[in-house]
Order: C-alpha cells, then structure tokens, then sequence
C-alpha cells in the first residue's frame, strides 16, 4: 500500500557514484568476494570508512594495490559528499553544515551539543536531512516551502554524520545520538531511511546504540507500521502541531488522508508493537495553536496514551508565522500538563544561524541566486537569512 502523499522511491536521481557507504557489511563481503579478495577485506574496508571515516579509497590503510584498482575501475568512491558551507552558534554548541552531494544537491545537516556533567563529554546530536526538499509542504516550514527535490540515499544520509563525527573526533568527542529531523519526510523515503538507520547502528559499521536513534514523521500512518515491525527500536517523534483536524490541515496541507484519531491509533499501535513510547512535536506558533483552549484540546486527544510532548516554539520568521511570548508558551505547557500530558518546552538551538530545517539551505539558494553564473556549484555563502520557520 501507497500513502497517498508518498514522495517517489527509487532510485532518487538518474545517475550517482557508487560509494562503498552503502554496502552493509553482507554486501561489502559479497563485493570483495567477486573482486577475488579474501573476506576480510571487507573488514578492512569498513574499518577504514566507519573507524577511519576515509573519504577517498586511498585513505583506507592496508588494501592490497589490486583491490584499489578494481574499486576505481568500478567506480567505486568512499565519500559522498563535500562541506559547501558551515555555521556555528555565538555559544559553539550548534554547528550546521551545508552538504553537496556528488550530482550537486544541497543538504543541510545540524550538530546540537548540549553540555554533560563536568569533566564528561557533551551530548552530540546530529540532526540528519533524508530528502533535498519535501513535498509535505507545511506552511511555517522553510524546506516545505521549497519543494520536493529528490530522495537522497542512504550513503548520503549517512554520510552527514560521519561529518561530524570527523569534526568531534578531532577534539576527541563522538556522535551520541541522530535524529531524522532534518530536511524532508523520512517515511516517504522509507527504504533508503532503513538502510541508513541499518548502516548508523551495524556493530561492524557506525555502531550507534538504535535507541540513540528517532525517526521524526509528519504523520505516515503506513510507514509508521513498517517501521513498528522493522524490530528496530528506535525511536519515534510524530509532528502533530494540531489537535484537531482543521487546524492540522491548514498547517500541514498534505495531512488530508490521516486524521489526528488515526495518529493516536498509530502510536498506540507502535508502543505496544516497539515497547518504545511515542513522542509527539508541536510547533507553537502565535495566534494560531497556541492557546490554553486549544492546549486543553490537546490534552483530551493524548489522554492516557503514556506519551510525551515536546513543544517548539517556532523559529523567528520572515513569513507571517510568529513565535509566541514566553509567557504564552509556558501558558500553553501548564495548560497540557493540568489536562494529565508529560510536555517539556524544546530547548532552542542555534537559531541565530537558522538551524531550523531548511533555513540554511535557503540561505544558500539565495546566493545561488545572486550568483552570476552556474547556479548550484557556487561557494554559498553560509550567512543565514531571515528565512521561514522551523520544521520538526
Ligand atoms: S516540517 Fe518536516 S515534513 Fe514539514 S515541510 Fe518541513 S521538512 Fe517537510
């Protein structure tokens, strides 16, 4: 069965290099195999890329001159994707980055450190893009607003944490945890977001703890009960940003086919299927689903349901969409918690550098714009604009 909003999958664009990042360690032993080279080669190879992070063949110690030559003559490459533009917080503990991948495509991927015990090492987030755009189109969203561009795969998925794990090593931090709430809708692009999730948590690959791992959806009822039965364990955030299903409709057009009932069901289905509780998003955002009435109605639709709210309150922005007052927000979280909801109001990182999904990458489509000639394989410049607002 087809969601009925599901962005395409497949193959996402006509023509990529093939990046030994893709291979999960069956495949990589299959491929040095054919190659005439004895398995544990592959063990080589996934050292160098996962334990090294290579980002060319010729970085990987150890392989014999031969193995070297057929992995170029295939067309094989150990990268995926360059560093086109980079930004950090006044405070250093949100770095984002802007990727290109190999046909050109820009994605923005996002670090969010927050500070552990003294003498202990920071927790180390990196919020990851699964798609360049999104065709979900929710209206106070930066990267709804700019449309659907393609599914990305899941070397490149992959490929924005061992970005940052390079960067963390060198100061002799790590990766603690990823969230697949960057640019675009996971579960429409649910093939190439398990790969990634099966690379990111492989004991001979990234070796993440799974429930390091959430998985953000705007709503995929579907691809929330493929991932239930998956026997992942990770975790599951759901955007919701209503409590009701006009109001959800106006900020998320494409929500049409699901009702907030059938996300609710959907939770209750993933729990009792996972053992992991759901989390539920809400963007506040002022005048339009920020009232104590509408958090009341909130709380009657999660009800017993065991799970938890994270609120957001939504970024600055250039659009008509505006971030409530604190005292509003914390209007809002008393208001939840009296009707019986566990909430915490989201810590807000780097938005002086537009952290929010999509933001930087509009930031660099604005200079593309400027630019006066080859738009799209320009130095951006990494400027933050006064873009639109969050995603999750
Ligand atoms: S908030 Fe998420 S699902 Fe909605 S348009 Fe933005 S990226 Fe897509």
């Amino acid at each position: 069965m087809t969601e009925p909003f599901d962005a395409p999958e497949g193959p996402p664009a006509a023509e990529h290099a093939k990046s030994l990042l893709r291979l999960l360690p069956g495949e990589t032993e299959e491929l040095v195999t054919r190659l005439g080279q004895p398995r544990y080669r592959a063990d080589q190879l996934l050292r160098g890329l996962y334990g090294g992070f290579a980002t060319s063949i010729d970085d990987i110690n150890g392989l014999p001159a031969s193995l070297r030559a057929r992995l170029a003559a295939e067309g094989y490459v150990a990268g995926i994707a360059q560093e086109a533009g980079h930004s950090q917080s006044e405070d250093g503990l949100t770095t984002k980055l802007l990727l290109r991948l190999d046909d050109g495509t820009l994605v923005e991927t996002v670090l969010m450190q927050y500070p552990g015990a003294p003498g202990s090492h920071p927790r180390s987030t990196v919020c990851v893009s699964t798609q360049a755009g999104c065709a979900m189109g929710c209206v106070f969203c930066a990267t709804g607003q700019m449309g659907f561009e393609r599914n990305l795969r899941a070397e490149e998925i992959v490929s924005q944490v061992l970005h940052f794990a390079r960067l963390l090593r060198a100061r002799g931090e790590h990766v603690t945890n990823v969230v697949f709430m960057g640019m675009g809708e996971p579960l429409a692009n649910y093939a190439e977001t398990i790969r990634a999730v099966r690379l990111l948590t492989g004991a001979r690959t990234f070796g993440l703890a799974r429930r390091s791992i959430t998985i953000s959806t705007v709503g995929l009822v579907h691809g929330i009960d493929r991932l239930a039965g998956e026997g992942l364990q990770v975790g599951l955030a759901i955007s919701l940003h209503a409590p009701n299903d006009a109001l959800r409709q106006e900020l998320i057009p494409t929500a049409t086919p699901h009702s907030v009932g059938d996300l609710v069901a959907a939770a209750r289905r993933f729990y009792h299927q996972t053992g992991r509780r759901v989390t539920f998003e809400y963007a506040l955002i002022e005048g339009v689903n920020d009232t104590p009435e509408l958090a009341a109605e909130l709380g009657r639709v999660l009800h017993n349901l065991g799970v938890h709210v994270n609120l957001i309150p939504v970024n600055p922005t250039a659009g008509p969409f505006v971030r409530p007052s604190r005292q509003r927000v914390l209007a809002f979280e008393r208001a939840l918690r009296a009707a019986g909801v566990n909430c915490t109001v989201r810590v807000e990182k780097g938005t002086e550098i537009a952290a929010a999904c999509g933001q930087l990458r509009t930031a660099a489509a604005n200079a593309f714009r400027k630019a006066p000639s080859a738009p799209g394989r320009e130095s951006p410049s990494t400027a933050p604009s006064p873009a639109p607002s969050p995603g999750r």
